[in-house]
């Protein structure tokens, strides 16, 4: 398929630092050119510097809109007209709509997330998971999760700088949906065999599990993975960490981090387009 840029062609871009590594232009041009859309997604080096003029040529180029990772998630929150409510609760943005230069700042990373659970035919709603993680991608999932009516979450940190910080950022979410969300640190083996005894979902949202730590696991004891038990990590790089592996062997339903990128594009994407990804086509790319 060719794609042709004209004087009418539109601009999405992505503004972040480091950003060669990305494979989002790959998804988004892909999906622009399989449906004949006639705009192009291109990488922008940006640090939060530089942030709020970048954010400003989205009005004054009349962009499409824009993607957002590190290091300038948080930032973004200031620049933006209006924030949807996942991207209010997490205090974060990874996507910028453009209304005739009003500019609307979501997260689309936890809709990403809990759109993958479909690929493994797993559902969590009204029901108990356990997260270890409280970062920024733990954050949105969290939200996303309590937005779409899962009942109770617990999280489990080391006790890290992250660990005081999401202490009242989980009580805030928590009074907002109608989630139950509690924080527990991570060296309390009694109390994660409960919880994920408890649990229909186990997620590792750390990055243990990638270079450099990919010979490590976020738990320690895989006695308490069942097979009835799905366990996802937000980790992609390898394809299935040592974490994914143990759970598998013991008969767990597993799912990398591939499903999250590729769906927190998709979400971005249909709210430029108002179309769907066509995701049979965008997937191979990045598999
Ligand atoms: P972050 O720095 O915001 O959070 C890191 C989290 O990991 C914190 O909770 C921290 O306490 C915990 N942690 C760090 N080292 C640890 C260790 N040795 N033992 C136990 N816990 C530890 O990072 P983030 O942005 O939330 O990213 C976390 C992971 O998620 C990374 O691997 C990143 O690549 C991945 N990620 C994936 C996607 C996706 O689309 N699949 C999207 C965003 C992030």
């Amino acid at each position: 398929m060719e794609n042709k840029i004209t004087g009418h062609t539109k601009l999405a871009a992505l503004f972040a630092t480091p950003i060669r590594h990305s494979v989002s232009p790959m998804i988004q041009n892909t999906a622009f050119q399989a449906l004949g859309i006639d705009a192009v997604y291109l990488a922008f080096e940006v640090d939060t510097q530089g942030l709020e003029k970048a954010i400003n040529s989205i009005r004054n180029l009349e962009m499409i809109g824009a993607n957002l990772s590190m290091p300038n998630k948080i930032l973004a929150v200031e620049y933006m007209d209006e924030l949807s409510e996942a991207a209010r609760l997490i205090g974060a943005v990874n996507t910028i709509t453009n209304e005739q230069g009003k500019l609307t700042g979501h997260n689309t990373d936890g809709i990403g997330f809990m759109r993958s659970l479909q690929d493994i035919e797993v559902d969590i709603i009204g029901k108990k998971m356990t997260i270890i993680g409280a970062g920024g991608a733990a954050t949105a999932i969290i939200v996303q999760a309590a937005l779409d009516g899962v009942k109770e979450i617990t999280v489990y940190n080391r006790k890290d700088d992250f660990y005081d910080k999401i202490m009242e950022k989980l009580a805030y979410i928590s009074e907002n949906t109608q989630c139950m969300i509690t924080l527990h640190d991570l060296s309390d083996d009694q109390a994660l065999a409960r919880d994920v005894g408890e649990s229909a979902l186990l997620l590792n949202a750390t990055g243990v599990g990638m270079k450099p730590l990919e010979t490590q696991t976020p738990i320690q004891d895989f006695s308490i993975i069942r097979p009835d038990l799905a366990v996802c990590d937000v980790i992609y790089t390898p394809r299935e960490t040592e974490f994914l592996k143990q759970a598998r062997l013991r008969g767990a339903k597993t799912n990398n981090g591939l499903g999250m990128l590729l769906y927190q594009g998709a979400a971005a994407f249909e709210k430029w387009t108002g179309q769907e990804m066509p995701i049979e086509i965008v997937k191979p790319i990045i598999e």
